[in-house]
């Protein structure tokens, strides 16, 4: 793969690609960032990615460098000169450079945009065959999770925690004990009735673009939703458990701190969503 990444303006090699250290991403995470997936060499659900990049610069009064649709341009001829079929497109946007340190908006300062193409499997994955254990964790992040800031430290921390205990997701919980969402993706169970809940979304979380595509799905078989908080106790409990992002569409969870979810193994409802979402990401003529 050629590595070519996007910066300001420009296409250049990713070991070529550079930003001034007094950039405020760099500084104070002060920007913004979203991931779309590539299947077959075309971006998955990109309308709902833009919409929410567009919502979270919004949030943070940050101007667009770019129009909408520029931005999907630049994403598609990152595709093109990564000759990428399979794997993720990031998209970053900070505040841009000051010539200073200080904390309040600069009046100069024009965003800094950059993105790059990374090749991942995303269809064949070992782990939606084995599926992924969970660790659960304290929720350290800030008050505003609905806007997808690059202030990522506590996932970080949250996912690290994961790997060290031998899994590979942790669920964050807050302080009255209900899971919020993934260190990097949305958190679901099914219940013993067959009801899939999920965290209604609020400030508490990130609005996830494959979650709203996985619960309209869900609904076309005849699942019923609930939009709700569900306590670490309920999920371990749970039927079946999964989680769901850009970059691993759904995935099936079989333990959770240790306890075999359902039979231990993936769930059917888990599976057949995988498979529904995948079909529908390589047929965006057909209805959601
Ligand atoms: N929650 C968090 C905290 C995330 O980082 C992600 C991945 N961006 C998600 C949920 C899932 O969002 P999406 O389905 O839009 O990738």
């Amino acid at each position: 793969m050629p590595e070519i990444a996007y910066v300001n303006g420009a296409y250049l090699p990713l070991a070529e690609a550079r930003v001034s250290i007094l950039d405020r991403g760099f500084l104070f995470a002060d920007g913004v960032y979203e991931v779309a997936a590539v299947i077959g060499g075309r971006l998955i659900d990109n309308e709902a990615h833009l919409s929410r990049l567009e919502k979270s610069l919004r949030e943070l009064r940050i101007e667009s460098p770019l129009p909408i649709q520029t931005i999907a341009d630049v994403e598609a001829e990152l595709v093109a000169r990564n000759e990428l079929n399979e794997g993720l497109v990031y998209l970053q946007i900070t505040r841009g450079a000051a010539g200073d340190r200080d904390f309040g908006f600069p009046s100069g300062a024009t965003p800094t945009f950059i993105a790059f193409a990374t090749k991942k499997n995303i269809l064949a994955s070992s782990a939606a065959e084995t599926g992924v254990k969970v660790l659960t964790v304290p929720d350290m992040r800030w008050a505003r999770r609905d806007i997808k800031a690059v202030a990522l430290l506590a996932q970080v921390l949250a996912k690290q925690a994961a790997l060290d205990a031998d899994c590979q997701e942790a669920w964050m919980v807050d302080d009255d004990g209900y899971v919020t969402e993934g260190s990097s993706s949305t958190a679901f169970i099914l219940t013993k009735s067959d009801t899939l809940v999920t965290r209604q979304n609020s400030t508490a979380i990130l609005p996830g673009c494959t979650r709203k595509a996985v619960q309209s799905l869900a609904a076309r078989e005849g699942l019923t939703l609930e939009d709700r908080s569900f306590s670490v106790t309920e999920a371990y409990e749970a039927k079946e458990a999964f989680l769901t992002s850009a970059s691993n569409l759904v995935l099936p969870v079989v333990s959770i701190d240790g306890r075999p979810i359902g039979s231990g193994a993936p769930g059917a409802r888990s599976r057949l969503l995988r498979a529904l979402y995948i079909e529908w990401a390589m047929n965006p003529g057909a209805a959601r």
